[in-house]
């Protein structure tokens, strides 16, 4: 045997080994492949079934605000086929008015990279319908923190919506009706008082001094539910006027004097002249600062103090109303501008009101462009802050108007 052929062969021998390690080395990626491509596969059932099984409608955008995904459930609440959809954002969906409420929290959680929580809007369905959805979305981020877009999941409110503006309609409707017979028992019970209908004896005085000032209270409260009900369906009119927030203020103050006095309060007004008039509507500004003061003063013991104080900062007017009071316990903060809320420490305490207060004033400075808040600390005090656009109020027709 030729020697020289056997050292030829075992390069060959070494290559068709090093050949067959590779071929079962790709083998091996394939078949790697292949089980990711079918993980791949389930998961993307799982998704799909999960998306056909939900009742909302899921969706992904990409950082153009352009619908990538959108689940068959589009068909059944807005009407479009998922074509239709893929491509259109959101907003194409919505009219005008309700853009430019909703854009702004949209826009505040996408600068933010933030989830988008529980967003009320509502839409056009492809034949004319109003929709209504909540809409939730986490946000999309690659590895070096850039938003990629946003998922998430849109749930159809529209009928709890319905459910709730016909609620609303009839707190308005009863609390309309009461107001006739209540203000007559006010206007008899008062002739009455006066001796017009005769002379009455000082017991029959006291009871219907009882009977006249229960009856006023149910007017406040009648009051107070009409006016949150025009809130809420948004009927109430918006007139601006030139005004100044002192004339609001003084006449408040007027009005409180006697209990201020009563209560041997401390009582400061500050004011800061160089405040432009502004167009104001003088019936909801005097509400908002009716009820903050009436609230400082009620929910603070004898000899306390109370203080209003308006200042200029920047483009708005801040107006400041403080208290030395009772305060608001820290675990019930969250629900004070929650309607009909009334904290534990003062409904122990025999002090009288509805829980309206607070609500009303919010959804009015809401409406005037600004925004309220408060720190308080129990058993020391309160401070509530109202900002307002110096730029005023802007007119809006309703049919109805704030009581
Ligand atoms: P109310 O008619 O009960 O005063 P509001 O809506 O005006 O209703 O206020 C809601 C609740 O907020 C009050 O019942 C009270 O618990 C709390 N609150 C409001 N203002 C003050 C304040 N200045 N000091 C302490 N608690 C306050």
């Amino acid at each position: 045997m030729d020697q020289s052929s056997d050292k030829n062969l075992d390069p060959i021998l070494r290559q068709n080994e090093r050949l067959e390690k590779q071929r079962t080395a790709i083998l091996n990626v394939l078949e790697d492949i292949a089980e990711e491509k079918e993980k791949f596969e389930k998961l993307e059932k799982k998704f799909e079934d999960i998306a056909r099984s939900s009742s909302d409608f899921l969706w992904e955008i990409d950082d153009d605000g352009k619908y990538t995904y959108a689940s068959g459930r589009v068909k059944e609440i807005l009407g479009y086929e998922t074509d239709e959809i893929i491509g259109k954002t959101p907003f194409d969906l919505m009219e005008e008015e309700e853009v430019k409420k909703v854009r702004k929290d949209f826009d505040k959680a996408v600068s933010a990279k933030k989830p988008i929580l529980n967003l009320k809007n509502w839409n056009l369905a492809k034949d004319g319908r109003k929709v209504c959805l909540l809409t939730n979305g986490v946000p999309m981020l690659d590895k070096r923190g850039n938003l990629l877009g946003y998922r998430g999941a849109d749930k159809d409110i529209t009928m709890q919506e319905d459910i709730d503006k016909a609620k609303t309609e009839f707190v308005s409707l009863a609390s309309h009706q009461l107001r006739t017979p209540l203000t007559a028992i006010s206007w008899y019970t008062e002739m009455v008082l006066a001796g017009d209908a005769g002379k009455i004896t000082p017991e029959q005085k006291k009871y219907l001094e009882e009977v006249y000032s229960g009856n006023k209270r149910m007017i406040g409260l009648v009051n107070a539910l009409l006016n949150v009900s025009r809130l809420e369906l948004g009927t109430f009119m918006v007139e601006p006027e030139e005004t100044t927030l002192k004339a609001l203020a003084e006449l408040i103050i007027k009005e409180l004097d006697h209990v201020i006095k009563k209560k041997k309060m401390k009582f400061v007004f500050d004011y800061d002249e160089t405040i432009p008039k502004m167009m104001l509507d003088v019936k909801l500004i005097t509400m908002v600062f009716q009820n903050l003061m009436s609230n400082a003063v009620k929910y603070t013991p004898e000899g306390g103090k109370v203080s209003l104080i308006v200042k200029k900062e920047g483009d708005k007017a801040k107006i400041t109303i403080a208290d030395s009071g009772y305060g608001i316990p820290k675990h019930q903060q969250n629900r004070i501008f929650s309607k009909l809320f009334r904290a534990d420490n003062v409904t122990q305490r025999d002090t009288e009101g509805t829980g309206l207060g607070l609500y009303l004033v919010k959804e009015i400075v809401e409406t005037a462009g600004g925004k309220v808040w408060f720190e308080s600390e129990e058993d020391k005090g309160t401070s509530f802050f109202v900002e307002l656009p110096l730029a005023g109020m802007s007119k809006r027709k309703g049919t109805k108007q704030l009581t």
